[in-house]
Order: C-alpha cells, then structure tokens, then sequence
C-alpha cells in the first residue's frame, strides 16, 4: 500500500487527491499550512451570498476533468456558455477577453500590420529572437513588433502595477497578451493565412468557427466554488484520505523514503512519496538544502476587490468584461452572482470587480471616491444598465492575488528542477510555470500515473 503525502490543499492537491483516491490501495495524507481546504478558491460570504475571491471558473476544461467536478459536485454543475467581451480606449468588443487594438488610429494600425509581415518575412529568425527575450518587455516586442509590443506592454503595467521590463517571459503564459488582434476579424483572417502569423494572431472565435472539446461550467449549488472545495474534502473523507490543516512541516528525505515532520506538535510520518502542491517551493527547497531563493523571483499584484449588490435584471447577459483602456480603473468585471446561480428572494445578485492598484495607493484609498469611479464605469461600459442602483457594496484589499515571475525566474527555475531531479524517485513537484486549471489538472494526471 504506497503512502502518498501531498502537500497544498489548492487545486494541485485536490485533482492530484481525486485522481489517487480512486485507487483504494494509496494511504494518502494532505497537509496545508492554512487552516482551511482549497487553496486561493475558498470563497467569503459577503452579504449572504458565497463570493469567490477573483473570477474562479472551470473554463475551456478537459471534458474528463470537467465530468470529475460533476461527480464530486453530484451533478449539481451547469455548463457556461461563456460570454466573453473586453474594452480598449473604451471602445467594447463584443465575444473576445483579449486586448482588441482595432481602435487604435489608422496609421498605428498600419505600422502594426507592416512590423507583423516584417516579423513573418523570416520566421526563424523571428522564433530564435523570442526564444533569445530576456524580459517580457523583449518577448511582447519581438513577438509582435516594437508598436504592439509597447501598447501590450503599457497594458501589462495597468494590470499588474508592474513593468513587463521587470518580468520574465514566463509571464506571458499567465496574462491575456499571448495573441494580439489590431484589425477586423476579416482582415485578421487574411494575416493568420500565413503559418507564423496564425500562431500568434487572433480573430474571434466565432468568426473562425473554433470547435474544441473543451468545456466550461461552474458549480450550480450557490455555494460557490468554495463549496465545491467542501465537497471534495467530503468526499476525500469518505475515502480516507488524512487532511492534516494548519500544520506547518518539514520534510526529511530518508534514504528510499521521505518523513514528514509536524512541527509545532512534532508528529511525523514516513511516506514511499510526496507531491509537493503548495504555490511555493521555497519550503521544500530550504528543507533538501537547495540554495535558491526562487520567492524573491515572484512580484505578488495587489488589487481592489470589488463586490457589488445590484438587481438581477440590471445585470447584462455575460460572462467577464476585460477593461484594457488606460483610464479605466476596473480590470475584470464579472457576473460572478449571475454564473453561480445567487439571487436573493428580492431578486439581487452581485457583480465582482478586480482593480489593479499599487501596496502605496492602498494606503490612499478614500472608498467613497473609489466607489463611484467603479459604479459609473461599470455603468459606462454598459455591464449594468442606466437605472441600476448599488444597494451594497463593498472593497477588499487584497495585498496578493496573481503571482508574476520577475527576470530571472525560468534560469534559476532551470537551477531548481536539476537539483529536484536526485529526489524525483520519491519526490514529485508540480511545476510553477503552468497556471490555467486544465493545465493543472494534466500534470496531475502525469504525476499520479504510477500510483493510478
Ligand atoms: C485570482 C485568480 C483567479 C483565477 N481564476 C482561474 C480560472 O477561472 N480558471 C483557471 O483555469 N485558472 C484560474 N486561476 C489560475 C489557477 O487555476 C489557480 O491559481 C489555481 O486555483 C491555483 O491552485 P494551486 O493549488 O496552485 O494554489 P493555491 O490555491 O494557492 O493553493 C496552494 C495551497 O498550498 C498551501 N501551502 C503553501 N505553502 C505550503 C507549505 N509550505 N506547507 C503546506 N501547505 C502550503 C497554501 O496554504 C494553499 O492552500 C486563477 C488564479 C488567480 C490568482
């Protein structure tokens, strides 16, 4: 019976406790640092109703992945037929979450364009040039051309109050830069016919008719995907899964094992394998005496949290808007009541709003100020209509939400997973670089396969 510990109760830990509690055979133990189950996705009630902090979605999943979610949600899921818009220079697109540089005047449009074909005239070069980036700075310019490259950049910095000089191209994989679209869908269209630009360009989907297997839902209990994490630590229960939370721990490897230590009560536990599932490595790299400091080579973005208590039937029929214009002070607006099915017996419900701000502005924040500059642009930007009123709201400082690899991230990430590699007979560690949950959810499967 192999003893399987995994460390992190996020939704690493939890596709990775799904996938090896199927399997009666693995004695299993999670241990978290927190005193709570499930990581970043635990939600907070806020005037009754069950608010996830940021926009938590199973999106464009795996339809495996997304039939394990109904199972542990016992068919209480419904599939979201995404709504998806964005907003640059205040201008709205409509069935696209990407930046759309379509309003940009002519002349930048054109220059865009000539720098794309440019780039497309010699692909290996272009390719060799944005394997050789430095920053992300480089990599949004040699990907798509100094003018785009700069606008994307300005974007970058609005969003996560820090600038794309200082970042890693690892980045990338993390924002909503990774396709750029300047023109029309037609004329969009016409550029992606060639091989290169196709890679890196996008038109809307639906002007391409993208089919995919993919599938996006959310739980449809109105508990919110905090209640999902609820479930599964129920249903980890049932299969005797050991939840250990609030402990912090040490970890000694052991010759062909690996023990665990509790540290405030001293209880360890030898294991045949860990998985190390915790968003930070640091820990387990002090505890094998590896010397590399990899936290320092993550920026944390602060941002505003907005929840907004308004009448169901002002809300508009969407999915998230993605404000991308300078002046705008909401980045992502949801209708996280609407999608998660909460809407009181007087017919309100309640939009999120995510607003980029720097730790020095948080000190400076006048919430009445703030507030209003929220409410009307969301009303400007049309999410809820003219006679909507804000019955309640309310603002959350939350000092780290999205975690942004600085320069020199992916070298010593490189240095790390070299020295992980003696350990990997009984250590496995998911990877920091991956962040969507589909992509989670494969490496899962990939860590867990011996053990299935
Ligand atoms: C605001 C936000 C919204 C997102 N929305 C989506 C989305 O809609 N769709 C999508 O596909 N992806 C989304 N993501 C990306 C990704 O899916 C999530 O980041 C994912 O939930 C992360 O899970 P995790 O397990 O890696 O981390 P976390 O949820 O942060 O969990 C890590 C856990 O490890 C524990 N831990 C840390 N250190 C230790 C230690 N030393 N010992 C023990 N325990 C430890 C922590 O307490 C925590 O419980 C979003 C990310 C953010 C930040």
């Amino acid at each position: 019976m192999p003893r399987i510990a995994i460390v992190g109760s996020g939704f690493r830990g939890i596709f990775d406790a799904l996938i090896l509690s199927r399997n009666k055979n693995n004695n299993i133990t999670i241990y978290d640092k927190s005193d709570f189950f499930g990581g970043i996705s635990r939600s907070q009630n806020i005037f009754g109703f069950n608010v996830d902090m940021g926009v938590h979605m199973f999106d464009s999943v795996q339809q495996e992945l997304y039939e394990t979610v109904c199972e542990v949600m016992e068919g209480n899921m419904h599939t979201i037929d995404f709504i998806s818009q964005s907003a640059y220079k205040n201008k709205i697109t409509d069935g696209y979450s990407l930046p759309d540089l379509s309003s940009e005047s002519e002349s930048i449009r054109e220059k865009i364009t000539n720098e794309l074909i440019c780039l497309a005239g010699d692909p290996k070069l272009s390719k060799d040039n944005i394997l050789k980036s430095d920053s992300l700075l480089d990599l949004l310019n040699n990907r798509y051309g100094q003018t785009a490259g700069g606008i994307f950049s300005e974007i970058f910095q609005k969003v996560y109050s820090i600038s794309s000089d200082n970042c890693d191209c690892n980045a990338l994989n993390k924002t909503s830069l990774g396709r750029l679209k300047h023109l029309d869908d037609e004329d969009m269209k016409v550029l992606k016919r060639n091989k290169y630009l196709d890679s890196i360009l996008a038109a809307r989907r639906k002007s391409i008719g993208i089919v995919d297997n993919y599938v996006s839902g959310y739980p449809s209990d109105g508990m919110g995907m905090g209640g999902f994490c609820d479930r599964v630590l129920n249903l980890l229960l049932k299969r005797n899964v050991e939840i250990r939370l609030g402990k912090k721990i040490k970890t000694k490897p052991e010759k062909e094992k690996i023990r665990i230590l509790e540290q405030e009560n001293k209880i360890s536990k030898e294991f045949d394998h860990l998985i190390w599932a915790a968003d930070r490595l640091n820990p387990l790299l002090d505890d094998l005496s590896i010397n590399i400091n990899l936290d320092k080579y993550f920026y944390q973005t602060p941002m505003v949290f907005a929840v907004l208590i308004t009448d169901q039937k002002h809300i508009k029929d969407f999915t998230y808007m993605q404000n991308f214009s300078k002046n705008g002070i909401t980045y992502r607006t949801s209708a996280a009541g609407i999608y998660s099915k909460q809407v009181s017996l007087d017919k309100k419900s309640f939009l999120t709003a995510e607003c980029p701000c720097s730790l020095l502005e948080f000190a400076k924040i006048n919430e009445i100020e703030m507030i209003n500059k929220i409410w009307n642009e969301v009303k400007s930007l049309k999410i809820v209509s003219k006679k909507a009123e804000l019955y309640n709201y309310k603002l959350i400082k939350v000092s780290k939400s999205f975690q942004v690899p600085l320069v020199g991230f992916s070298k010593n990430y490189e240095d790390v997973s070299e020295r992980l590699d003696k350990f990997n007979k009984n250590i496995s560690v998911h990877s920091l670089k991956l962040f969507f949950r589909r992509e989670l959810y494969q490496e899962s499967k990939e860590l867990t396969k011996v053990f299935v």
